[in-house]
């Protein structure tokens, strides 16, 4: 009888003679169940079954793999009662003690599970790249030579120095416009591996990446940085991942994953340009790499750097509260490197004469500015904003955004009733009609969708330029890097090449669409889709400039003609303080089923000043006003956020622990809350 056989077999099993109990966390990503399991480690397996080692177990009659957290002497279960280990998948200590911390803090900071941040955390095994050698690990760099590119900036210097010293400090790093950030982030990087510490560097895409692989590599040979991204493939991402858990190289360059790098002895964080979205994890708990690498620098003393050419409200958070400084240039540095900006509203006095540049609905100064850098021997750029975006509500007077008079939510049309007619504008977090709307700016009781204006195409850009070639960058084909050679270079933003030499010209056209999204984030999105396209143009001394179509009044508008992204960060943290939007106060979604909503609001013990908002149908919404899916806002002030992420979390594993069918998604401080 099979069952009898195994009865004998697991009979025979000794328990290891020392430290014969292993805390494992199992995968199994259910609430309830999110805590380590123990179980005996086989005398078979003393030696193998190390902390942080892949092991399989069974758990409620299954076979699962897990990690083992701890070997200790003894359990509070029985021994009787306690089963051995399956097998030790691999000896190999994948987990560390350190990211096993910082897993457990992400998973409680986020209403997630261990396995769930472990999964994000450390990539899937590959058995080839576990059996080569380790390599032995690269030798201490030098420090870096000349480190003058720093004094651009009054408290540069003294960072690098605390860096050297090994002190824990925290930045906010705004990039002057013409910055080589590339080899200014590998000079800190150096600075810090020259001590002997690690540093993990994370940017938004595989193009960074690279230039930042490669700056690192310049100063700090080959051996010594690893780059890790997604594209890599799993054996070859496994393979130099595995060569940083061994210790073979100092300094990480990577993406999203790359923020839980397990480089030994960490000295310093990096983080470039927070504000992109690539940046927020798209799978459970949905961890943002910033909130992530201030917790690591927190628990492990290490260094911070959050850096980019614009500043987010969530950055500025982190100086306002005190927990970061800010390195930025002075005023007569800024206007040294910035390019020439100016704003034009779109109205057909100001159009182009020439006809293609006409059809184009070129303003004439743009279309000048074009063809004198296109005669300078110079690319010029060409900003234009992907199709899709949902624009926002706002007073049709002032344009003011139409907020929720009850929670200051965004108001949307939801389109008509059964009978045909319009339904009143309600709030898009607690649902609430607006049946008369009146502007708390200007009084006015107008609304208007943004009007959706014509968009250029490529093909139309690229009459008004006759004999130029045109080259597009953006959706599935983007480019690196263009020539320094006269083009108009088409892109979506984002998606913008860097020129040999910088552009002669950008061109950003279509504002209205970018400012007009439906999203808390808009105007400090814009500012930074503007400005990290402005940052690839010449400095104005060598002719750069850059033609942005859109309300010169508007405050990112000014920001970009100013160059003054921190000026502009302060308004949005002030702003959103006011109306109780992040990052000044914490908020979580739940999206689910009006039931498993419901449940879920009935198990949810909030915190003091928790409030709840809809629910909100979500998606597809049938003739009767209803949706199978729906969401709730919570909100809280930001002292209790941990203790809204544990309320959650409690629910959540009351509702798992019933097995509930229907799952509810959490998600706390979403990047997207509309
Ligand atoms: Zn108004
Ligand atoms: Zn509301």
């Amino acid at each position: 009888m099979a069952r009898g056989k195994t009865q004998t077999r697991r009979g025979e099993r000794q328990p290891a003679a020392v430290l014969p109990i292993a805390r494992v966390c199992v995968d199994v990503p259910l609430a309830h169940l999110d805590r380590p399991f123990d179980y005996q480690v086989p005398d078979q397996f003393a030696d193998t079954a190390v902390p942080g080692c892949r092991v399989r177990v069974r758990f409620a009659g299954q076979l699962v793999d897990g990690f083992v957290l701890d070997r200790v002497a003894t359990s509070e279960v029985p021994a009787a009662r306690l089963m051995f280990l399956e097998r030790v998948v691999s000896a190999e200590p994948a987990l560390s003690p350190e990211i096993a911390t910082l897993a457990r803090v992400v998973a409680d900071r986020y209403a997630g599970t261990l396995i769930d941040v472990l999964r994000l955390a450390v990539p899937p095994r590959h058995a080839r790249a576990e059996g080569q050698a380790p390599a032995a690990p690269a030798p201490v760099p030098d420090p870096p030579d000349n480190l003058d590119a720093w004094s651009r900036y009054p408290r540069g210097q003294s960072y690098l120095e605390a860096l050297r010293a090994g002190r824990p400090a925290h930045a906010v790093w705004q990039a002057l416009p013409d910055e080589d950030w590339p080899a200014r982030l590998a000079e800190a990087a150096a600075v810090v591996a020259a001590t002997g510490r690690g540093v993990v560097l994370v940017v938004p895409d595989y193009r960074d990446v690279a230039r930042v692989h490669a700056a690192c590599v310049a100063l700090l040979g080959a051996d010594g940085v690893v780059a890790l991204s997604a594209g890599l493939g799993p054996a070859e991402r496994y393979r130099r991942w595995l060569a940083v858990r061994r210790g073979a190289a100092r300094v990480v360059v990577g993406t999203r994953a790359a923020a839980f790098a397990p480089v030994a002895d960490p000295g310093l964080f990096v983080i470039w340009d927070d504000g992109d979205d690539l940046h927020a994890e798209p799978r459970s708990p949905y961890p943002h790499v910033r909130d992530v690498l201030v917790q690591r620098a927190h628990l492990t003393g290490a260094a911070l750097l959050v850096a980019g050419f614009v500043r987010t409200a969530e950055a500025a958070l982190l100086i306002e509260t005190g927990w970061a400084h800010e390195v930025v240039a002075d005023r007569a540095a800024v206007r040294a490197t910035a390019p020439r900006v100016t704003a034009i509203g779109e109205d057909d006095e100001q159009l182009a004469r020439d006809p293609a540049a006409r059809a184009a609905r070129l303003p004439s100064v743009a279309f000048t500015a074009a063809r004198q850098a296109l005669q300078a021997g110079a690319p010029v750029l060409v900003q234009v904003p992907r199709r899709g975006y949902v624009p926002a509500l706002t007073c049709g007077t002032c344009r003011a955004p139409a907020r929720c008079r009850r929670c200051a939510g965004p108001l949307a049309l939801p389109g008509v009733s059964a009978d045909g007619l319009p339904r009143p504008p309600a709030c898009r977090w607690c649902g609430t009609a607006e049946a008369a709307y009146h502007c708390p700016a200007c009084g006015s009781r107008r609304l208007r969708a943004v009007v959706i204006g014509a968009r250029r195409t490529a093909e139309e850009l690229g009459r008004a330029f006759a004999g130029v070639a045109v080259r597009t960058s953006g959706g599935d084909e983007v480019l690196a890097t263009v020539p320094a050679r006269p083009a108009l270079v088409v892109s979506t933003p984002g998606a913008e090449p860097v020129a040999e030499g910088g552009y002669g010209a950008a061109l950003l056209l279509d504002g209205w669409a970018l400012l007009g999204r439906a999203d808390l984030r808009a105007a400090e999105e814009t500012l930074r889709r503007w400005t990290t396209a402005a940052a690839l143009v010449r400095p104005a001394g060598q002719g750069g400039r850059v033609v942005v179509v859109a309300d010169s009044s508007l405050a990112p508008v000014q920001a970009l003609i100013r160059w003054d992204p921190a000026w502009h960060a302060g308004l949005e943290l002030a702003g959103r303080t006011e109306l109780g939007f992040p990052p000044a106060v914490r908020m979580a979604t739940a999206d689910g089923t009006p039931q498993a909503l419901a449940g879920l609001l009935d198990e949810l013990r909030l915190p003091e000043t928790g409030e709840v908002l809809g629910p909100v149908p979500l998606g597809e919404i049938a003739e009767d006003g209803t949706a199978e899916r729906e969401r709730v806002l919570i909100r809280v002030v930001r002292a209790e956020g941990r203790a809204l992420a544990a309320a959650l979390a409690a629910a959540q594993a009351v509702r798992t622990a019933r097995k509930e069918a229907d799952p509810v998604r959490i998600r706390l401080d979403p990047v997207d809350l509309v």
